[in-house]
């Protein structure tokens, strides 16, 4: 695909911006185009990283841990795929390591590698779980997200309170008392509230 230059982006988000009747040329929103082009860049920095680069430093670790890490309540937020609209809440992450760790920080920036594209919330759940297992080679790994649907609460059937759950499972989490302890976890302890 032929890259798009940021001119061109901007030129696109004029398009928008007159096709649901604004006037382009007025003073707020002058400065529209070229704000929309930065914040999706950021919002959309997924696809220029390697979720292995998340791991690198890591690789040394070393250390021999073989009870489950579990990170819970990790903050994301996205843009579904199907509307371009935002899906955000929170991934619970887990791992029985094998003979190497992970900063709990790059558990953080993993869910970002993959939030920060078009997504939805099914896939993003399965690429966290895989990318742990491929970089990472644990005896297991799993991924919850609970998330709320802009495209659902602020369009469309307007469910105000609905949220939805994901869940992928690796390895070792497929077994019953490993998948119930870490269900278990995710379930218990004070939740981040979803809107
Ligand atoms: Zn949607």
């Amino acid at each position: 695909m032929k890259p798009v230059s940021e001119r061109e982006a901007q030129e696109a988000v004029t398009t928008l911006l007159r096709f649901i009747g604004e006037d382009p040329s007025r003073e707020g929103l002058r400065e529209t185009p070229l704000r929309v082009v930065r914040s999706f860049q950021e919002l959309f920095g997924g696809y220029a990283t390697n979720p292995e680069s998340v791991f690198k430093t890591f690789r040394d670790g070393g250390e021999k841990v073989d009870e489950m890490v579990i990170q819970r309540n990790i903050p994301f937020f996205s843009n579904c795929e199907h509307h371009m609209l935002p899906f955000f809440g929170v991934a619970h992450v887990a791992y029985v390591p094998e003979d190497e760790i992970i900063g709990l920080s790059k558990l953080a920036r993993l869910v970002d590698v993959f939030a920060r594209r078009l997504q939805v919330q099914e896939r993003m759940t399965n690429q966290i779980a895989d990318a742990l297992v491929k970089y990472l080679k644990p005896k297991g790994a799993a991924c919850v997200i609970e998330a709320t649907h802009l495209c659902m609460v602020q369009r469309g059937i307007k469910k105000h309170m609905s949220d939805t759950t994901t869940s992928a499972l690796r390895g070792v989490f497929l077994e019953p008392a490993t998948r119930a302890e870490f269900l278990r976890f995710t379930q218990q302890g004070p939740r981040v509230p979803i809107f």
